[in-house]
């Protein structure tokens, strides 16, 4: 009833209007959810972290290959602007990379040699055919170019004054989940992914479930991540305290992405301000994510003025912006 008022309300408010409307209906009525576990903080803490992924994401999707690529040109344009601004406000931010983006040899490198095969599935955002993890489907496709390596890229975020984190986003971005990935093939995958990386001096301690199917704990555990970002067990909770998932891994919520994907732009970015601006009465953790492809819509009015405000908020005393790895450092500390 409160919804059919609330569209009827807004559809009746001239253009100009409504973004004030917008606002003011978001500081009285919209309240996050929260679990319910008792707060070890004594400020709020905002985590940001961006799935970077190119082309590799999107091959399987709907769209297939002319969309992977588009995102792939579009990710490339952006990252240098996102670097950019995270400077100037001092916002470091966990980049959760596909393994391959880092492979210096594109497809001859870390990656080359044999490959464990991976079966078939058919997950919520993309169908695998089987076969080679990152060929299937691709054998007539110049996988060599920049739509699918970034060295230059990680190149870019490792020398970023803020310093920033690089996680991992899988090795070749398949499903991480019991369900669709054996046991052998995301052995490879972090064991891969890692030597990819540490051509750069980078050892990943955190970890982004593609297409946000969550598994195998206990190997991420075994090869040294001490943090994933997950769908909580409640996923309507928007600022929650991690979750202990194994003796050294923690568990990050989702709060918000800043991303619209065909809803009202500037209505995703205001609430997703107001999401944090509520937080400083509850000490909880929102956590942020966007993928690096943003839209120049998103990145206008979601992601810069996000940044500016926490920024700010930061630099006035009433936040905390963590990395993710810095998170699970938190979380011993006051657990
Ligand atoms: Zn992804």
């Amino acid at each position: 009833m409160k919804r059919v008022l609330w569209n009827w309300l807004k559809a009746a408010t001239p253009l100009s209007l409504r973004a004030q409307l917008d606002e003011l209906v978001l500081r009285r009525a919209y309240e996050p959810t929260r679990d319910e576990n008792p707060s070890p903080f004594s400020k709020p803490i905002v985590v940001f972290s961006a799935d970077f992924e190119l082309a590799w994401a999107w091959r399987y999707s709907e769209g297939g290959l002319p969309l992977a690529l588009r995102k792939a040109e579009i990710e490339r344009a952006q990252t240098p602007r996102l670097l950019k601004l995270l400077d100037e406000h001092q916002v470091p931010i966990t980049w959760a990379t596909v393994g391959l983006l880092a492979d210096r040899e594109r497809g001859q490198g870390s990656s080359a040699g044999p490959r464990p095969l991976l079966p078939a599935y058919q997950s919520r955002y993309w169908k695998f055919p089987g076969g080679d993890p990152f060929r299937a489907l691709l054998e007539h496709v110049d996988l060599s170019g920049p739509e699918w390596y970034a060295p230059d890229l990680i190149e870019q975020i490792l020398s970023a004054k803020v310093g920033h984190e690089i996680g991992s986003h899988s090795f070749s971005h398949h499903a991480s989940s019991e369900e669709h990935c054996p046991h052998d093939f995301f052995e490879w995958e972090l064991r891969t992914s890692a030597a990819a990386l540490e051509s750069f001096g980078v050892k990943p301690t955190s970890y982004v479930f593609p297409g946000n199917l969550p598994g195998h704990h206990a190997l991420l555990e075994k090869h040294g991540y001490t943090c994933v970002r997950h769908f909580p067990d409640r996923p309507d909770v928007e600022l929650a305290v991690p979750r202990r998932i194994l003796p050294k891994l923690w568990g990050l919520n989702q709060s918000v992405c800043l991303e619209a994907y065909g809803y009202d732009v500037a209505y995703v970015g205001r609430k997703s301000r107001e999401l944090v601006r509520k937080s400083l009465s509850h000490n909880r953790v929102a956590s942020l994510w966007f993928h690096p492809s943003l839209d120049e819509a998103d990145f206008e009015q979601s992601f810069r003025p996000m940044i500016e405000l926490c920024g700010d908020l930061r630099d006035r005393g009433q936040i905390e912006i963590l990395t993710m790895k810095q998170l699970a450092i938190r979380m011993d500390e006051v657990s």
